[in-house]
């Protein structure tokens, strides 16, 4: 059995005290995931003893792995001196000018606890900053759980609508209005985004976007997408709100910087923590005045028990250290080498399925039509049913990814552990489609 009976008794104790005995709702895979009880480098231990090589890192936030040296260090360094206060702390200022020294473009930064609050924090200044209450984002495009932002997060066929997508809400009970105040583009469709954002750019405040979305597919926006999108930005005053609490790590300088973008505002998150939870909002210093509170009651007011704590500085300032423009490059190098390496064998062997990605994130698809955006990638439910076999597949060689077969690299992976995973996921996606064809 590939999850073991420690973990299965763990499991049948969690389910009396939360739903579905599983406190995130991301991690979960039927009958149960296994408990984790400890980490080093790219391997857990479970409560079983079992070991696995971790390709989800936390999803997508540990760019380092598990218990990186330097992050535990810079951590032992401060344990002793308190967790948390109600006054600030130098390890905010530090973590703050680490990310604005490697993106200029990136003046200021206010820390918030996650990434959802990043960019929720970023959609509200993004409204106070233009006065304008509609925000634009693309179809299937996950930024976390604030409502607007969850719009047509899984918006099925039915919903589709036949022109331009439909506004969907996402949790029952979201409040009918905030479909109105939501354009839902679709993703690189640059003719159809440009008419819609024409049509509605009075009353648009901003657009979101995440240039490689996970959910949207996991592929990297096209160029001609991106021209529609600053042109657009710069031609009706729309500010540009780029979610980067994964896609930070593809580049020293940021997601917007290897793409090109004049970005109004970041969200960032995950890496930027080492491990620990973290969000931040960060912009153009005349952007970011939106939250100054030294003038009385701000335009936005930001706060958070727990947002800029100690911990999470410390970590995320060793983690972005050793994340070098060497690292970055090497770890680079390695997705490219994984995408191409799976891409030719599955060509190789027949099997209708693709890896897409960049820099070092990686998403199965199990479709041999060139995935483009939401729409394509959408899978049928016999390939959803597919993905759960392949991940389990996975498991049972001894690799972790995301339960809907997506991961990230980390640093301490090496050469060989990437062809075996390459090599791994081939002969998963194989063995599903010989006992159930998609
Ligand atoms: N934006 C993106 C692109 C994300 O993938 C996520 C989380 N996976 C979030 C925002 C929300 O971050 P958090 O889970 O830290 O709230």
């Amino acid at each position: 059995e590939v999850v073991g009976p420690r973990s299965r008794d763990e499991f049948q104790r969690s389910l009396k005290i939360t739903p579905g005995g599983s406190m995130r709702a991301a991690p979960f895979f039927a009958p149960h995931p296994p408990y984790a009880v400890s980490g080093a480098g790219c391997w857990i231990t479970d409560a079983d003893g079992s070991k696995v090589f971790d390709c989800e890192n936390n999803f997508f936030s540990l760019v380092h792995g598990h218990a990186f040296p330097p992050v535990i260090e810079a951590l032992h360094n401060v344990l002793d001196d308190g967790t948390a206060f109600g006054l600030p702390t130098t390890s905010e200022t530090r973590l703050a000018e680490a990310i604005t020294t490697r993106s200029p473009k990136l003046e200021q930064v206010r820390f918030t606890s996650s990434g959802t609050e990043a960019v929720m924090f970023a959609v509200k200044a993004a409204r106070a900053i233009r006065g304008r209450p509609m925000i634009a984002k693309f179809e299937g495009a996950y930024h976390g759980a604030y409502d607007y932002v969850e719009v047509s997060l899984d918006s099925a066929p039915n919903n589709w609508g036949d022109s331009s997508p439909n506004s969907v809400l996402y949790a029952s009970g979201t409040p009918p209005s905030t479909a109105a105040d939501v354009l839902v583009l679709p993703y690189n469709e640059p003719k159809s985004c440009r008419e819609l954002i024409r049509k509605h750019h009075e009353r648009l405040a901003a657009i979101l976007l995440d240039p490689v979305a996970s959910r949207v597919g996991m592929v990297p926006i096209e160029a001609d997408l991106r021209e529609v999108i600053q042109d657009c930005c710069n031609r009706y005053g729309t500010l540009l709100v780029i979610d980067e609490v994964v896609s930070y790590r593809v580049g020293f300088h940021g997601a917007h910087a290897t793409f090109g973008f004049e970005p109004d505002l970041v969200a960032l998150g995950k890496i930027i923590g080492g491990g620990l939870p973290v969000g931040a909002v960060a912009g153009p210093a005349s952007h970011m005045a939106i939250f100054d509170h030294t003038k009385g009651k701000p335009a936005v007011s930001h706060g958070g028990t727990f947002s800029a704590n100690p911990l999470s500085m410390t970590a995320g300032l060793a983690a972005l250290q050793a994340y070098t423009k060497d690292a970055v490059a090497r770890l680079n190098q390695m997705g490219d080498t994984l995408r191409s390496e799976a891409i030719e064998q599955l060509r190789r062997r027949e099997l209708p399925a693709q890896v897409t990605g960049m820099s070092s994130l990686f998403r199965l698809h199990l479709k041999a039509e060139v995935v483009r955006n939401y729409r394509t990638s959408f899978p049928s439910a016999l390939q959803k049913a597919a993905l759960a076999k392949v991940h389990r597949a996975m498991l049972e060689r001894g690799f972790l990814m995301t339960p809907n077969c997506s991961g990230a690299l980390s640093t301490p992976m090496s050469e060989t552990d990437i062809q075996d995973l390459a090599a791994a996921l081939v002969d998963a996606v194989q063995e599903v489609w010989k006992q159930s064809p998609w």
